[in-house]
Parts: C-alpha cells; structure tokens; sequence
C-alpha cells in the first residue's frame, strides 16, 4: 500500500494506472475511518482494479463555529484498517498542499445545497465540491463511491459530476448501522452515554415513519409531525430539521406519491448528527 501526500505525485500514480489500463475506484473520507467507510472501500474493491482512499479533514466544509480542532484523526489506526481492506493507495494531502497559499477558487452547485443541511451550513456544500474536485483531479478516478448517508452530499456531487462533465461514475452506497440502528459516524465519539441512548431517536423516528407510509399514511405534515414529537420526548435532543423531499430534486413534498427522501439533523448535546431513509411505495 502506499501513502502519496503530494498532488503531483496522485497524478503521476494516476496516469500511469489510467495508462496499464486498470480502472480506478476512490472512496474520499476525512478518515478515523469505521465499518461506513470500509464498506464503500469493498465496493471499490469489487468492482475497480486499483482502490485509493483519500484521509483528508477539508477545513473549508467546517463553519468556524463548527468542529474541525476537536474532528477525530488517527492515521496510523486508519492505516492499519486501510491496510486490512488491500487499499492501494491512501492519498493523505496536507492543508498547504490542497490550499496553498493564493488559493482562490471555489466549486459551487446552486439549489441542492441550499436545502435540508444547507439552512444551517451555508457554505459546507461549496466547501465539499470544491475539495472533491481537487481530489477527483489528483486521483483521476473511473469510478468514486460515496454513501447514502450523506444524502444530499450524494446528490450534490452526482449533480456537479453531470454538470461539469466529469468523465466518471458515482456509485451510493447504502448506510451502515451499528446493531441497535444508529448510523455509523466518527462524530458518534464525541457522545455521552446518555447521548449516545437519545441519538438512537434519529433511527427510531425514521422507522415510525417507513411505518405510517407502510400503512398508508401520505400526508408529509402528519408524519413529520409525529417524527418531532418522539425526537422532542427525548432529553439533550435538539432539532436542526426534518424534512420530507424528493429523492432527486429535494423539493419538500405535501404529499408522498412515490419516492421520498426523510432527512433529518439533530443536536444530541453539542453533536450535529444526521440521518435518512428513502421511501419507495
Ligand atoms: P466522512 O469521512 O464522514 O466524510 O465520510 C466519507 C464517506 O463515507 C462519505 O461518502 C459518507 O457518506 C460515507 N459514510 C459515512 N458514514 C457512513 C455510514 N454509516 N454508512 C455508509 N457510508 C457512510
């Protein structure tokens, strides 16, 4: 496995796959890696010859009141697990080299990020697109894997690949969950024990719903509304949003016809945690 942490030299790796004619699979985290991430690193591995995983904790998708200092990072556990899944390459870029000095350019999807986690993270989207162009230009990448729990991240990305031509596949990935349904996240550390018991309200809200839409519920309002007021039963929780939208185009729905998208953030404590399920009827 090796460890490239300069572009120039991604790019020469890349070529030179790119040139043997083996395809590139490329799984972008920000690292302190869990079963989340390694599940979109098999997906790569099953179906690309070279696997490259970028660790990269992109200060420009963090508010400055938001948790870049305190974001969990340990490369050598990272290696270590990384190393476990046969990755090829881990890409581990320093700030100075993604954002040397006189940077100036930004990468910026207008509408999908102005949504669900875009309300309350004005310029996270923008931060994101931008660092996952950077790295998809280092890479080079046939195919990237993203995961379902980002969901807007997904749609965001696979919006600004068709638009700016990008000449690559985007694969989504579906969400891992430990065993009691709370989705997998490094953030996860930052819970109390009691947080930890409370944020299980996320999952649990989002299968009351699947359950109201199983038995013939429609009406968004009613189902948001009852997905409140569990999330609002439980202590330390605060609501960023919930949402009902269309899985595409994230506009909000009245009613639920055939696909939705139920998104949802929450503050347990100080931890932002979000949260997803699409409906299919
Ligand atoms: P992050 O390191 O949190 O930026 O995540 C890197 C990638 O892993 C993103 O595409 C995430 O959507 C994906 N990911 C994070 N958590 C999970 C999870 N629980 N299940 C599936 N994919 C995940």
């Amino acid at each position: 496995m090796k460890i490239i942490t300069t572009v120039k030299e991604m790019q020469t790796e890349a070529d030179q796959i790119r040139q043997s004619g083996r395809i590139i699979g490329f799984v972008p985290t920000m690292g302190y890696l869990h079963e989340g991430h390694i599940s979109l690193l098999r997906i790569a591995r099953k179906q690309t010859d070279v696997v490259v995983l970028s660790i990269y904790v992109n200060p420009t998708q963090f508010a400055p009141h938001e948790d870049l200092d305190r974001y969990p990072r340990d490369f050598e556990r990272d290696r270590k697990l990384a190393e476990q899944e046969s990755v090829d390459i881990i890409f581990y870029p320093s700030n100075k080299e993604m954002y040397p000095p006189g940077y100036h350019t930004t990468v910026h999807v207008e509408k999908l990020t102005e949504t669900l986690c875009g309300t309350s993270r004005p310029f996270h989207f923008q931060g994101v697109t931008t660092v996952c162009t950077k790295l998809f230009h280092a890479v080079k990448p046939h195919v990237a894997v993203f995961g379902q729990k980002d969901a807007q991240q997904a749609i965001v990305i696979r919006q600004m690949v068709k638009d700016l031509d990008m000449d690559m596949e985007i694969i989504v990935a579906p969400i891992i969950r430990e065993k009691d349904g709370l989705a997998m996240s490094s953030r996860n550390i930052y819970l109390s024990p009691e947080e930890r018991e409370n944020a299980l309200a996320l999952h649990r809200s989002l299968k009351i719903a699947e359950d109201m839409i199983h038995n013939g519920e429609r009406k968004s309002g009613i189902i948001l509304k009852t997905m409140r007021d569990h999330l609002e039963e439980k202590k330390h929780i605060r609501i960023d949003y919930i949402e009902i939208v269309h899985p595409e185009t994230l506009e909000s729905l009245d009613t639920i016809k055939k696909h939705a998208l139920i998104a949802l953030a929450v503050f347990a404590g100080k931890t932002r945690l979000i949260d997803n399920t699409i409906i299919t009827i």
